[in-house]
């Protein structure tokens, strides 16, 4: 007899989301190390949707998630997650490549001056994506943990799962504190721990390594910021959006390999940002009012990883999230749910190539 049918570890974005697909028809746990379910990444993004961001294959996943984020289903949230400010890549010379899906126009200095006062001459145009909006990730995040505990779903916290093996059942997972569950399946959602997570069930890790990403709030000496587009360096060194009337959310891009771990900001970093930042706009800088920092979990391709391990029946990949994990999530958690049912895909994800995502891509 098993406790569950499926064990879901790791409570960020991708556990909830795809919890909340499968709860209906699977006795689900959802187990989170941490006091609370979104402590780490998905606790600690930028919080906007970028359909270009990360490549033509997650464009695809992004843009399929797209409408759900912004018109969801009444039973889902009475009101969508989305903010749209629009994304202009700025650049000094040549204009940044991006996936042909996406809608963009071209702008020119002048009418770069008038979307950024302040905008330093060396940035002489931009490429505008307009589709770029904000995401309200803790209201996301509930509906999806809401959705899922409503079909039953459970979670626990506090309960790190601490290693697991294969019993004719499925798995005998132990826990830090010694307590002990059975489950048919394990889903590894574990973001910058997905590759210990494995190790800890005997499965072979895929390399999914964390790098760590710093923000600052800053506060400047330039009102009217809130609505102004998300900017960003058309050759990745920075990018920054306005927070408040007088303060922005600004990160230098930085992809600093760490150990998976509580991610803090280090000095280094936000004086980087802050050194990019001036080299950007005229705004004064007047003080740093918070910064943080979290980590953005690659696979070796740089692609999210969905599906059951080819070598260890009944262990489910769901990581590999880097810098999209929530912008992509209610495509991603269709997906995922449909392979790990075997049900046929939902319409929105129906187009998608599920081996694009395979585990198998790196046997
Ligand atoms: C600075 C920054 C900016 C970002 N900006 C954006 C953005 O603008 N848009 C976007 O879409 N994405 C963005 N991202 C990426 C996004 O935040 C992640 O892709 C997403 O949050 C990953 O979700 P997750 O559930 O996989 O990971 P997490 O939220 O980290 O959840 C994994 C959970 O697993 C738990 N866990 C680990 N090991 C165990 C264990 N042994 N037992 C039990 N539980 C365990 C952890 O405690 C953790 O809570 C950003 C990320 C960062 C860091």
């Amino acid at each position: 007899m098993t406790d569950f049918d499926v064990i879901i570890v790791g409570g960020g974005i991708a556990g909830a989301s795809l919890g909340a697909e499968i709860a209906g028809s699977r006795r689900t746990l959802i187990v989170e190390a941490e006091s609370y379910c979104g402590y780490h990444s998905t606790g600690r993004s930028a919080a906007f949707y970028l359909e270009s961001y990360g490549g033509p294959q997650v464009a695809r996943l992004s843009k399929a998630s797209h409408e759900f984020l912004d018109r969801p289903p009444a039973d889902f949230s009475d009101r969508g997650f989305l903010r749209t400010r629009g994304d202009l890549h700025i650049t000094r010379d040549e204009l940044p490549q991006l996936p042909p899906s996406v809608e963009t126009r071209i702008v020119e200095r002048p009418e770069l001056e008038q979307l950024v006062p302040g905008v330093l001459p060396r940035w002489r145009r931009a490429l505008l994506e307009p589709g770029c909006a904000d995401i309200d990730v803790a209201r996301l995040h509930a509906a999806f943990l809401g959705k899922f505990r409503r079909a039953g779903g459970q979670v626990r916290t506090v309960a790190r799962l601490h290693e697991a093996k294969r019993t004719g059942q499925g798995w005998r997972i132990t826990f830090e504190d010694r307590s002990e569950i059975v489950a048919a399946i394990i889903v590894n959602a574990a973001g910058a721990w997905a590759d210990p997570v494995a190790v800890a069930c005997s499965v072979a890790p895929l390399g999914i390594a964390p790098k760590r990403r710093t923000m600052v709030q800053l506060r400047v000496g330039r009102s009217g910021l809130r609505d102004l587009p998300l900017v960003d360096d058309a050759s990745g060194t920075f990018y920054f959006k306005g927070e408040g009337d007088r303060s922005v959310w600004l990160s230098p891009h930085d992809e600093i390999e760490t150990d998976p771990c509580d991610a803090a900001p280090e000095e280094i970093d936000i004086a980087t940002a802050i050194d990019r930042f001036e080299h950007v706009v005229d705004w004064p800088v007047e003080r740093v009012e918070r910064s943080w920092a979290g980590l953005r979990s690659f696979a070796p391709d740089r692609l999210p990883v969905y599906g059951f391990d080819a070598d260890a029946p009944g262990f489910f990949w769901c990581g590999g999230q880097g810098g999209f994990g929530i912008q992509t999530s209610p495509a991603a958690a269709k997906l995922a749910a449909a392979l790990l049912l075997g049900t046929p895909p939902e319409l929105i994800v129906a187009e998608l190539d599920p081996a694009v995502f395979s585990p198998s891509r790196f046997s």
